[in-house]
């Protein structure tokens, strides 16, 4: 099948995997090894792939804490920030349209005495200023809302959301998996406390990731894993020597070419959506303006969620109806934009990328054209 789920993983980019290797066979050494060669060695990489990701992002070296992915990430920040402020107040504020990663976590706070507020987005997936600000307490200690969304693409306004919790004097978070390298990140100039990233959305490996502290004003963390005191104590455990030069030279590559990059995915992006809404009866799920050019997501109306997914099993996509788990819930996420059960089960989400070609957006358009059609014609709910 086509691939267009790049907002799941993406494919390793071949320049990538070409770095990876020799520290996977000669260059072996661990890299807190401080007494010979094999060690300094690692060590250099480790610091040259944690300037690399600090320079895509605009943070000092020294505010990238290594970890094994986003979902690492998101419970470092979460559960790191409550436990460490909170003679300071047990206020959360996030919203409902989050990754499980932060939304679990949250709630597991909250089972450990934390209160949280949940925002609604508005219809566009957008979250409202003016609602974040009158959920904010004296108490509130920790906002989490992430930069882009990983199932509608929407961008949320994080330098906004920043100035109003600096003002106030709450840390803030942002998961910004699914934003690196396709949106400008610049740490310097926003107010953002902790950053969540991870590598294998940007054509790095998967099971690694970074966490930004901020240094200036200093945040604190509470260690979630405990041991050989590596990463400034915040997360110990051997660093992957292998897995975090991968995410450098996968960062490296997006610094270097996401402006080239970006107007092409656009297009390819626009001409898909031009396709799709040939046929009738389909909805853009998300704002189109405030949306990285990666995500297309699409209900298509008075077709069965299941038998579409069936249907376009020559495209590797996501669905809007979690029809792998037992549990056949619509997307939380389109839900909370106020669609329809119905329309949430029957959505696409079409997320392409790097190596995303012209032919492959014209096969998927003309293979939903073809049976978005005899799946209706089925339909006893579709009269023409
Ligand atoms: N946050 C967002 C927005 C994501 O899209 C993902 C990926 O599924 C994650 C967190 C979890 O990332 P990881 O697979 O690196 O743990």
């Amino acid at each position: 099948p086509i691939y267009m789920d790049y907002s799941a993983t993406t494919p390793v980019d071949p320049r990538v995997a070409d770095k990876m290797i020799p520290y996977l066979r000669e260059q072996f050494g661990n890299p807190a090894s401080r007494s010979h060669a094999y060690g300094w060695s690692a060590e250099a990489a480790v610091e040259e792939a944690r300037a690399q990701v600090a320079a895509l992002v605009g943070a000092d070296p020294r505010e990238i804490i290594w970890t094994s992915g986003a979902t690492e990430s998101n419970n470092l920040a979460l559960k790191g920030a409550a436990n460490f402020y909170k003679t300071k107040g047990k206020h959360i504020i996030t919203v409902k349209t989050e990754h499980k990663s932060v939304l679990d976590t949250v709630r597991e706070l909250e089972r450990q005495g934390f209160e949280a507020t949940y925002l609604e987005p508005q219809d566009n997936g957008l979250i409202s200023l003016e609602q974040l600000e009158a959920a904010m307490r004296p108490d509130t200690i920790l906002v989490s809302i992430m930069l882009v969304n990983n199932e509608i693409g929407v961008v949320q306004p994080i330098a906004e959301i920043g100035e109003l919790c600096r003002k106030k004097g709450i840390i803030y978070h942002c998961d910004a998996a699914q934003a690196t390298g396709k949106v400008h990140i610049n740490l310097e100039n926003l107010k953002v406390d902790l950053m969540t990233f991870t590598a294998h959305k940007t054509y790095g490996p998967k099971g690694v990731g970074a966490l930004y502290v901020r240094r200036k004003p200093r945040v604190r963390l509470e260690a979630q894993m405990h041991g050989g005191g590596h990463e400034r104590g915040l997360r110990s455990g051997t660093l992957p020597t292998h897995q975090i030069v991968g995410m450098g030279e996968a960062f490296r590559l997006a610094r270097e070419e996401m402006d080239g990059e970006l107007g092409r995915i656009k297009a390819l992006r626009d001409r898909l959506a031009k396709g799709l809404m040939e046929i009738e009866e389909v909805y853009i799920n998300g704002d189109m303006e405030h949306r990285v050019p990666h995500n297309l997501n699409v209900s298509f109306n008075f077709v069965e969620g299941e038998s579409l997914i069936m249907a376009v099993k020559d495209i590797a996509v996501s669905s809007g109806s979690a029809c792998t788990s037992a549990s056949l819930e619509p997307s939380y996420v389109l839900r909370a934009l106020g669609r329809s059960d119905e329309l949430a089960h029957s959505s696409i989400r079409f997320t392409i990328g790097r190596f995303t070609t012209e032919s492959d957006i014209d096969f998927a358009v003309n293979l939903l054209k073809e049976k978005v059609g005899k799946l209706r014609e089925l339909s006893p709910l579709w009269e023409m």
